[in-house]
């Protein structure tokens, strides 16, 4: 049974995991390797919450009872007891292998370790610890809170009672799961991001200009955001990073991430998060 949650990075995806997975009922740790991004995580939760009271939506009751189940460490320690691990930490192999090796080592035996990778194997993840049939893949969608899906991964090794824990989970936080198999980018990002990365190709060929493309997806094709504005909300680097996944891990050169994708990214424009990607903000 899955009381306590813990959640690894307090960025873009790992504050509104944990705000979403405390406004339902579960206690919920959010730890990061940045003080100053913990702290930060912690206030757009509270911010989030109390928008929420102003427009109506629920009761300051309920805020003060969310921050109640939620706690913020830097201390992997304080994690021990948790029943479910969501790492939500940056789209980086090295970083993520590092974590799970870390969490085994902290977590109870029957603890479940999932990941909110966009695109990196959860057999390889899962391969870092000692428990593959216990890792499984829990896709989140930006804005959290909003979104709707949860994507589950198995991994080659995940259990059924596993994947089955990772979507009761989802479920209880009112989310709509969809499972996908373990290969590179899964179904969301397999689709996803070769449309950015297209849309980058289109700009960096001068076919038309980034508003020009953005107003063409949604005027044209019904979509709530351009796909460059899109990319710019996810973050330039997680985008690159997922291509990277796609190109290594498909093989197939349809997947090469465009040079003006990687400009922006060695430029340090990493979108809104930085206030400056494809736009400024
Ligand atoms: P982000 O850059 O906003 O946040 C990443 C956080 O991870 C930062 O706060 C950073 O300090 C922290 N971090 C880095 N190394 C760490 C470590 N060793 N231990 C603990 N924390 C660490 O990134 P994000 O957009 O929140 O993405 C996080 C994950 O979610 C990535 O795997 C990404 O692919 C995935 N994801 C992103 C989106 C999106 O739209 N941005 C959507 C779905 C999934």
């Amino acid at each position: 049974m899955i009381k306590q949650i813990a959640v690894i990075g307090a960025g873009q995806m790992g504050r509104g995991i944990a705000q979403v997975a405390a406004m339902n009922d579960y206690k919920v740790f959010m730890y990061d390797i940045s003080a100053e991004g913990l702290e930060f995580g912690q206030s757009f939760i509270k911010k989030q919450l109390e928008k929420g009271v102003s427009k109506g939506k629920w009761e300051q009751s309920f805020v003060d009872s969310t921050l109640a189940n939620l706690s913020a460490t830097s201390e992997m320690n304080d994690l021990k007891d948790c029943d479910l691990f969501i790492e939500a930490a940056t789209e980086n192999k090295e970083i993520k292998f590092k974590i799970f090796k870390q969490l085994d080592e902290i977590a109870k035996p029957e603890a479940i370790l999932a990941s909110n990778t966009s695109s990196i194997s959860i057999t390889e993840i899962a391969a870092a610890t000692s428990r593959p049939e216990k890792v499984a893949g829990m896709h989140f969608m930006n804005p959290v809170p909003v979104m709707k899906l949860v994507e589950t991964i198995t991994g080659l090794e995940t259990s059924v009672e596993t994947i089955n824990a990772v979507e009761e989970a989802a479920t209880k936080m009112g989310k709509t799961v969809v499972r996908a198999d373990d290969v590179a980018g899964f179904a969301v990002n397999r689709i996803l991001m070769p449309m950015i990365n297209e849309a980058f190709y289109t700009l960096y060929e001068g076919v038309a200009e980034a508003k020009g493309i953005d107003d063409a997806m949604k005027l044209g094709c019904n979509q709530p955001m351009g796909p460059l504005e899109l990319a710019d909300f996810i973050g330039l680097d997680t985008c690159l990073a997922i291509m990277e996944v796609l190109h290594d891990g498909l093989g197939d050169t349809k997947y090469r991430p465009c040079p003006l994708l990687k400009k922006y990214v060695t430029a340090g424009r990493f979108g809104r998060k930085v206030g400056k990607g494809v736009y400024e903000y």
